[in-house]
């Protein structure tokens, strides 16, 4: 027999090799092989078998080893593989090792995993009955189980304190038995729902409904706040009644701890999670409990596109506009148009719900590639919120905030409703200048300012880490005279909390919020009302939803307005959206503060004044004016070298060999990156565009060999990226 493996390496082509009957394992695809390559082992997967009885085997190599006694990943899995190697011409080795959770990309065994869990005994019961138990933790955690035949840890883990040392407590009282569940069949347990859907919401509801068993994308184009999980939530009851299993994608999971718990309210342990935050190990235990279809709904971030389902139904994807979702570093994929894909290939229904969908999916919608539903309105809300501009030009700040704006706040607090201050600059300021001479700090190995953070007493640069003390004096000039100029976060927290001597402050940004449970901490807080103001980061636009927040301020709307991608505006338009709509979730009115330097800006207007709608049907046909994406196909050829010449000396190169090839797409010339320095590398990049994304499939194919040989002799390195979220 034959095999063709996908090797764990960075190689852009498959190799065969020939099992010879030592191999005491029956050859299967999607098994794993120990195999030679050049002068040592490596793992890999077998993609295809073939009797090897007609061929000339005598140049193959032998498999060494074959690690699985079965397949461990499905030959759907491995097709979706392939495809998203052709399509993002990555290496199909990596792309597959992609698949398996980080553990078995090694020489390991698959570890049987048993899953931790409690039950109630009939000690607990009679307890629990008897209102014997005092602790209100360990009592919460008895009704918890009373309810259930038993609850596993990772489900635990998700109350709001630290249950282990209230359930070693139940443990030693015989209240509670452990036990390691090895092969789980988890109960179906579902709580039912008190929400009864509105008019908008059954009917979107519906149309969802009549598309499954079938591929048809559809967008649940929905107000933020309007009620999508609700619908969701109601598709998927029925997904999970028929023995179906649902991929729900979200892009962030922290900021939506609250939106797991309504999974687990509504679904019970049929729900499991995939995340960054969670260990190796607990990937592989939900990465088995999926593939044995043990989980009904599985909840996770990018990469959970890639868990094998075998009962897949539904893909929901989340605010599907966001940018997390496209992997940004090495394999390059949008984990949305993986799960398109996904949908497409096993032919079920793929949901994508967002308040401000993306281009790219507005323009599939007018090509009636896929089919919309609307929700219009908040089924909580009594008033719209209302939306409104501060003008700050000449006016004096406080801490970046206008007097007007400080007033707003005055107002909503003292009804004792909570704030939210949303800036998209973290550190206490930008820059910092040198007071004699006029210098800005900038870091040496990047074109970028270092950053004042006052608490670390630090000068840091965002983007390579560099960092310096705040009172080593300037390069430029012989005193130590620098001061920071503008504002950020860390600076604003300052000022409003002189400003507001009474109220708690909080600050949410990746220096304050460094691990999960500090957000989950700050989250609760503010659940609880202990949090009067909020400042944030673009952390603070997703996700919150807290019916106490009515008043949020946009404290400088202008930076991204002129930055020069073509997505800039885009992106604003939806920052600006799901920030506002963190006001006014509940039953009382939201109001919404935007400051800038230029509110006659026609885009700002149009977001503010007509809303994303509108503002999209007018940007769109800007957007095919200029010859951009959704309205052409793009990728960029990316180069970075410590040598200021090889990039630019490579992408000639490269541009040359594309050009030979091509018919119809437009080959840009090497541009310097938006940022040419970073952490020590000269950056520059090629832009091709084309007409239909094949054409851009086809020239990249056939010249993707040359251009790998160019590299070698340039020495550089260089990345390829398929429909860039930017062309920064
Ligand atoms: P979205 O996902 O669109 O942001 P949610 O589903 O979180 O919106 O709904 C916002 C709020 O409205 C939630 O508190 C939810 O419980 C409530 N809600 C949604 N649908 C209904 C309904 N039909 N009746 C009453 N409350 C609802
Ligand atoms: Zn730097």
């Amino acid at each position: 027999m034959i095999a063709t493996v996908a090797v764990f390496a960075p190689l852009r082509r498959m190799y065969d090799y020939i099992a010879l009957s030592a191999v005491h394992r029956p050859l299967t695809v999607g098994s794993r092989v120990w195999v030679p390559l050049r002068h040592s082992f490596r793992v890999g997967i077998v993609v295809e078998v073939r009797d090897g009885n007609t061929e000339n085997v005598s140049k193959l190599k032998p498999i060494a080893e074959i690690l699985d006694d079965g397949s461990l990943i499905s030959k759907e899995m491995l097709h979706l593989a392939c495809w998203a190697s052709a399509y993002y011409h990555h290496p199909i080795g990596e792309v597959v090792a992609t698949i398996l959770p980080a553990p078995l990309r090694a020489k390991t065994l698959v570890p049987s995993v048993g899953l931790e869990s409690w039950s109630l005994t009939e000690l607990g019961r009679q307890a629990l009955e008897q209102l014997s138990v005092k602790g209100v933790r360990q009592k919460n955690i008895l009704e918890i189980l009373e309810n259930n035949t038993y609850i596993y840890a990772e489900e635990l883990g998700e109350l709001d304190y630290n249950w282990q040392s209230p359930m070693r407590a139940l443990l030693k009282r015989n209240f509670v038995v452990k036990s390691i569940v090895s092969e789980p069949i988890a109960p179906i347990r579902l709580l039912g729902s008190s929400i009864v859907l509105n008019k908008e919401q059954a009917h979107a509801s519906k149309n969802i409904h009549e598309t499954l068993g079938k591929f048809q994308p559809t967008v649940l184009y929905g107000v933020t706040g309007s009620g999508k999980t609700e619908v969701y939530f109601d598709v998927i009851d029925s997904v999970l009644k028929s023995g179906g299993q649902t991929l729900f994608l979200l892009p962030e999971i922290a900021l939506t701890k609250h939106l797991v718990k309504r999974f687990r309210q509504r679904f019970g342990s049929r729900v499991a999670t995939l995340h960054s935050g969670m260990s190796k190990k607990e990937r592989v235990a939900t990465w088995i409990r999926c593939k044995k279809a043990e989980v009904g709904i599985l909840l996770g971030t990018r990469s959970a596109v890639w868990l094998e389902l075998p009962d897949l139904q539904l893909i929901v994807v989340d605010e599907e506009h966001d940018a997390a979702y496209k992997q940004q570093d090495g394999f390059r994929y949008s984990a949305r148009d993986i799960a398109i894909v996904r949908a497409q290939q096993l032919d079920i229904p793929v949901v994508l719900g967002s308040a401000t969908p993306s281009f790219e999916t507005l323009v599939n919608v007018e090509n009636k590639n896929f089919q919309i539903t609307h929700l219009k309105n908040r089924p909580l809300a009594m008033s719209k919120t209302k939306v409104e501009t501060i003008d700050v030009r000449g006016l004096k700040l406080e801490g970046g905030l206008s007097e007007t704006l400080i007033g707003h706040m005055r107002e909503h607090l003292a009804k004792g409703q909570q704030v939210v201050l949303f800036l998209n600059r973290r550190g206490y300021s930008p820059v910092m200048i040198c007071r004699s001479c006029g210098v800005l700090m900038t870091c040496l190995r990047c074109d970028a300012y270092l950053v004042y953070h006052k608490q670390k007493q630090s000068l840091i640069c965002h983007h390579c880490g560099y960092r310096k003390s705040a009172f080593n004096k300037a390069d430029c000039c012989a005193e130590e005279v620098t001061e920071p100029l503008g504002i950020g976060t860390e600076g604003i927290e300052e000022v409003v909390r002189e400003l507001f001597p009474d109220k708690t402050v909080c600050r949410v940004d990746r220096d304050t919020a460094r691990s999960a449970k500090v957000l989950e901490k700050i989250l609760s807080e503010i659940g609880t009302g202990e949090i009067d103001i909020l400042i944030g980061t673009q952390m603070v636009s997703k996700g919150l939803d807290f019916e106490n927040v009515t008043l949020v301020g946009v404290v400088d709307a202008d930076t991204r307005l002129y930055s020069i991608d073509f997505r800039a505006e885009e992106r604003l338009a939806q920052l600006l959206v799901q920030v506002a709509g963190r006001a006014g979730r509940g039953n009382k009115a939201g109001e919404v503060f935007v400051q800038t330097q230029k509110p006659e800006n026609a885009v700002l207007r149009r977001i503010i004044d007509d809303g994303y709608d509108i503002y999209s049907k007018l940007a769109l046909p800007e957007r095919r004016e200029v010859g951009f994406p959704p309205y052409v196909a793009m990728a960029l050829v990316r180069a970075e070298s410590k040598y200021p010449e090889r990039p630019t000396l490579f992408l000639t190169g490269v541009r040359k060999i594309l050009q030979k090839e091509c018919v119809n797409a437009d080959i840009s010339f090497p541009i310097p990156a938006y940022m040419a320095l970073r952490a020590g590398r000269v950056r520059a990049l090629l832009i091709v565009r084309a007409p239909v994304k094949v054409e851009i499939q086809n020239l990249l194919a056939a010249c993707l060999d040359k251009i790998e040989s160019l590299s070698k002799v340039v020495r550089i390195r260089w990345t390829i990226d398929v429909d860039p979220q930017e062309t920064l």
